[in-house]
């Protein structure tokens, strides 16, 4: 076995290596993105059984499940959005699989949030950090850490008014500077969607979508437990289903960090 392997598991046995699950729970009770109603909405999770160790099978428990291709923790692949649908190896079963990992970087603007639901991140904030904690590497996975998936109750975490949702996001100058300029794998959201909840109404509409998917990027939403990894210093494996010709998939997102 390569060395390099052979020390992850012997860091990862002896705990100087963790891994961070970066899921939510997938339930019938999973929030979804509520989009204007003149649209097709996603579908929620749903599960049922098939036996149970009894008469429908006698010795085994399984289950059948149908969920949208965008419910609960998931993947968005560049075919999703228009601007990215004739870009090559554009759907979920034809992305290369090294594409799924990349180290993180984690942008902290939970404070931020917490004071304004409606926050985007700015190039400067971006600047800022980066000043901080060095360049972006290309092929690097950008987290936004808002906190945001620590509102547990679903009215909360959608944050539904009147004129739409109300949640965090980007600002377009900085998802086109991250595509373009620094060459991400994607970006990755605690939030329900990878744009901002006001994102309907911005030009043009959910920039964070067209600017990443137009570029071949990638997307993860509704993310958990950022606060757990250093704004540096951990791998990101984000490995959606191999669904043909498939937009995007739930999944199971683990960060591996010191
Ligand atoms: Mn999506």
């Amino acid at each position: 076995m390569s060395l390099v392997l052979i020390t992850l598991l012997e860091e990862l046995a002896a705990g100087r290596l963790r891994v961070v699950d970066l899921t939510q729970p997938l339930t019938p009770q999973t929030p979804l993105l509520p989009l204007p109603s003149q649209w097709n909405n996603t579908p929620a999770f749903k599960i049922w059984e098939l036996s149970r160790y009894d008469d429908r099978g006698p010795a085994w428990y399984w289950n059948g499940f149908e969920t949208g291709e965008h419910t609960g923790t998931h993947f968005d692949a560049p075919v999703h959005w228009i601007s990215g649908k004739d870009l090559p190896d554009n759907t979920v079963d034809r992305i290369p699989p090294k594409k799924f990992i990349g180290p993180a970087c984690v942008i902290d603007m939970s404070a931020d949030a917490a004071r304004n639901p409606n926050y985007l991140l700015t190039p400067e904030h971006l600047r800022q950090w980066e000043q901080e904690h060095g360049r972006i590497p290309a092929g690097a996975w950008v987290l936004l850490r808002t906190d945001w998936s620590k509102r547990t109750d679903p009215k909360d975490y959608i944050n539904l008014k009147e004129n739409g949702p109300h949640t965090p996001g980007f600002a377009k100058e900085s998802s086109a500077f991250l595509a373009e300029e620094r060459d991400v794998l994607g970006v990755g959201v605690e939030t329900v969607g990878t744009d901002a909840g006001q994102a309907a109404t911005f030009d043009p509409p959910f920039p964070n979508h067209y600017l990443m998917h137009g570029s071949g990027k990638f997307g993860l939403a509704s993310l958990s437990n950022l606060d757990q990894l250093p704004p540096t210093g951990a791998i990101v494996i984000a490995a959606p289903l191999k669904i043909v010709g498939g937009s995007g998939s739930p999944l199971r997102v683990i960060a591996i960090t010191p």
